[in-house]
């Protein structure tokens, strides 16, 4: 099956070999020596020399750890959402009692940087920023290191969904001075979903010291102490963590910014190749996506149709645009373990079923 949608991603057979493993005691050496190294590697990914927990659930898992251990009840925050992962984050926060001050950008469009600059002027007593990094429902990466210099420059904590960007996108998390950073296995990291993952900043402890919201599973010291002696807290997906060992092992094979380069390329045939057959496409073009393309289906054909006849007659599975776009968009995943053949058997598919369509 030719799986292109942004997350779960397809497995490269070493990884689904991986998966097979005979259960180890997560309280012993093997597990301790495991978790420790795949942390020391995930931080290579991350641009990070911060601490780094991994946690067993998914991305969005993550970004509820990441507001319980850094906010308190009636804590001011800013939420920047250009599409459905932004919302989420906002939702989270308010169902945490947070005080949320959203900033919202039209589909397909990025975050600008002087809009949160005024937000967090209008609002001074605002303490955290949330922002996506790359908005996974509209395929649109936001321009994060200028937003980034806004937010730092007021001193907010700034926490960054980076799930399906980190490994695939350059993110600077040091560099850029990203206090928490999420992400998620099933995105870039081609393993099946299962653990997330977050780092952590010394200005992000301080918070996590301060603040009073309620935290017991997702407890980042607990993850972090428990690390330190090479386990985790609870009980971890101890199979994914085979396969992220063989995972990340291709990976720096592969180098990080030579996996950039190829998302990059892989972005760009499949943009070039949506145009070429005649759909335009959702995001701003300044900030298109490397691992996600979304575009919009031609008129008068149902999105739904053309994802159908994808999968009954040729094995493709991409995903429906999200929100009001269900009906007249596509997204393509292209993160992880892809290259450019996988993207022409998408689109040579697509335009089979575009042409027959159209007759
Ligand atoms: C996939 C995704 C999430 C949610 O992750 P889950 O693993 O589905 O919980 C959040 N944010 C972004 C940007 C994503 O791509």
């Amino acid at each position: 099956m030719n799986l292109r949608i942004p997350g779960p991603t397809p497995l490269p057979p070493q990884v689904r070999e991986a998966l097979q493993g005979q259960m180890i005691n997560h309280r012993g050496r093997e597990f301790g020596q495991m978790v420790r190294a795949i942390a020391e590697q995930l931080k290579h990914f991350f641009q990070t020399e911060n601490d780094l927990v991994i946690l067993t659930g998914s991305g969005t898992g993550a970004m509820e750890a990441a507001i319980v251990n850094t906010c308190s009840s009636g804590e001011k925050v800013l939420a920047v959402s250009i599409g459905n992962f932004g919302d989420r984050f906002a939702t989270i926060a308010r169902a945490f009692g947070l005080d949320v001050t959203k900033l919202d950008f039209p589909g397909g469009h990025a975050a600008e940087p002087q809009a949160v600059a005024d937000a967090l002027d209008r609002n001074p007593d605002i303490t955290t920023v949330l922002i996506t990094h790359n908005e996974t429902s509209t395929g649109v990466t936001n321009p994060l290191a200028d937003l980034a210099r806004v937010v730092k420059e007021r001193n907010k904590l700034l926490v960054v969904d980076g799930i399906s960007s980190v490994a695939s996108i350059d993110l600077k998390t040091d560099e850029w001075g990203c206090d928490v950073v999420l992400s998620g296995s099933q995105k870039g990291w081609m393993v099946p979903p299962g653990l997330a993952f977050a780092s952590i900043s010394p200005f992000a402890w301080e918070r996590h010291a301060a603040a009073r919201l309620p935290r017991v599973y997702w407890d980042f010291a607990e993850h972090k102490k428990y690390l330190d002696r090479g386990e985790t807290p609870w009980t971890p997906a101890v199979s994914i963590f085979y396969a992220l060992r063989v995972a990340l092992d291709m990976m720096e094979q592969e180098g990080r910014e030579e996996i950039f380069a190829r998302h990059e390329r892989v972005a760009q045939r499949c943009r070039d190749r949506a145009v070429a057959a005649g759909m335009s496409l959702f995001a701003d073009q300044r900030y298109a996506s490397n691992t996600v393309t979304a575009f919009y289906t031609p008129e008068g054909i149902d999105s739904r149709s053309i994802a159908t006849e994808l999968e009954d007659e040729f094995d493709t599975v991409v995903a429906l645009g999200q929100a009001q776009w269900t009906n007249t968009s596509l997204r393509i995943g292209h993160l992880g373990w892809v290259n450019e053949s996988d993207i022409d058997r998408t689109m040579d598919a697509l335009e089979k079923v575009l042409s027959r369509t159209q007759a």
